[in-house]
């Protein structure tokens, strides 16, 4: 049986362990994992009247949707303050899944230009494929976004904290530029994570995650979510995505479930750690610039306190030396682990330009502000005392 009864009252933290539960039978105390693809009808008569319209506790196929699936995707749903949510493979087909669901030929989007590299693919060439007019911006600057919207704006597209140069979007004065043509706004929230943002609250209608990185936290699944309106989710977002396929794997959402168990601990060690490592670093010899929203010294330190809770977990650093500095001070790392995945419990660095943004070409990554010395740190639940001993004993080879 469902657990229908709408808990707002409820701190955050509360509905991470409990909102969404489903018990069969037999009153299990830790969320079941249902490995079924299918689902038995009593009758015909019951099989055909669930394919005309399903109940909210039925099921018909798990490409559609699955009782472990549903208690994520209610779980996620009342943590975000969102009235509904379809959960994704990836954090790649939820981003897919929000912009191509709703737009058609001849329809205008803008888009921050600060993007993960699979993000600025589905825009720059997926869409506009399509027919999808896409106009790119300097997401940090108003006037930008103010030109570029117009009546034909059906959405605007950014990432709230983004990868890897951790800019800010504005979310309030974006979106109130955005609705003013009446566009929808589709925010990637990975980097600002559910417990530290309030993206819907400030203005956004959909709120896009891959589940992969903080959620998940333990490098384990894939897995993505799109949270919006129950119009949005139910008549746009679900027909799209339950006949193309991209649906999450029950196994895979049962991991997550769990995950959001235990997230709002892991993402406020890691963000303390991320505060520390920041500030052990910043001025440290090897290092350029550290860019981190918690810092005085970044350009939108403000906007960054007034939208978010604590500035995360990620820190870049611009190493000195361009890529071959950046390269020595990688293989220098003993903890830290050269990777790209985030979010996780282990502490990764990843050098952007050779990697997540290598498909840029030089000119893309010089405008979203990937030099050749940039590395991008996730940092981890490691002691913060190991990971700065770690960090600085690699800059000394720098
Ligand atoms: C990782 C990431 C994605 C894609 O998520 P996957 O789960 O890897 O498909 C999208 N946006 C941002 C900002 C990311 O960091």
């Amino acid at each position: 049986m469902k657990d229908t009864a709408q808990k707002t009252q409820w701190s955050k933290r509360t509905r991470a362990v409990h909102a969404g539960t489903r018990r069969s039978q037999y009153g299990e105390l830790s969320e079941a994992m249902f490995l079924t693809q299918g689902f038995v009808y009593p009758t015909a008569e019951a099989a055909e009247q669930r394919f005309i319209e399903s109940g909210p506790d039925e099921f018909i196929y798990a490409r559609y949707g699955n009782p472990t699936v549903a208690m994520f995707e209610d779980r996620i749903a009342a943590l975000e303050g969102a009235e509904a949510a379809f959960a994704t493979a990836s954090g790649m087909a939820a981003v897919n899944g929000a912009l191509v669901s709703m737009l058609r030929a001849g329809d205008h989007v803008v888009s921050s230009r600060a993007l993960f590299g699979s993000c600025h693919y589905i825009l720059d060439e997926v869409l506009t494929r399509y027919g999808v007019e896409v106009t790119f911006v300097d997401g940090t600057n108003l006037d930008e976004w103010r030109a570029a919207v117009s009546a034909d704006t059906k959405a605007v597209f950014f990432e709230s904290l983004s990868n890897p140069t951790l800019e800010l979007i504005d979310i309030p004065a974006v979106a109130e530029i955005a609705h003013a043509v009446g566009a929808t706004v589709i925010c990637d929230n990975v980097f600002a994570t559910p417990v530290f943002s309030d993206a819907i609250a400030q203005g956004v209608d959909v709120v896009v995650y891959s589940a992969t990185k903080h959620i998940d936290g333990q490098g384990r699944c894939l897995g993505g979510v799109i949270l919006g309106t129950e119009q949005y989710i139910r008549k746009t977002v679900e027909p799209y995505l339950k006949h193309t396929g991209g649906a999450m794997s029950p196994f895979n959402a049962w991991v997550m479930l769990k995950s959001l168990e235990t997230m709002d601990l892991r993402v406020r060690a890691q963000a303390a750690s991320a505060v520390a490592v920041a500030e052990a670093l910043d001025g440290v010899e090897g290092l350029a610039r550290v860019i981190f929203p918690g810092l005085a010294s970044h350009p939108q330190h403000a906007l960054a306190e007034q939208l978010m809770e604590q500035p995360g977990t990620m820190v870049a650093l611009e190493v000195t030396g361009g890529q071959a500095g950046a390269f020595r001070f990688l293989n220098a790392l003993e903890i830290v682990k050269i990777s790209n995945n985030l979010g996780d419990a282990k502490s990764i660095a990843t050098h952007p330009a050779t990697t997540t943004h290598q498909r840029l070409s030089d000119e893309q990554r010089a405008e979203a502000g990937i030099s050749s010395g940039l590395v991008r740190l996730s940092i981890g639940l490691e002691d913060p005392a190991d990971l700065i001993a770690d960090l600085k004993g690699a800059l000394a080879q720098v």
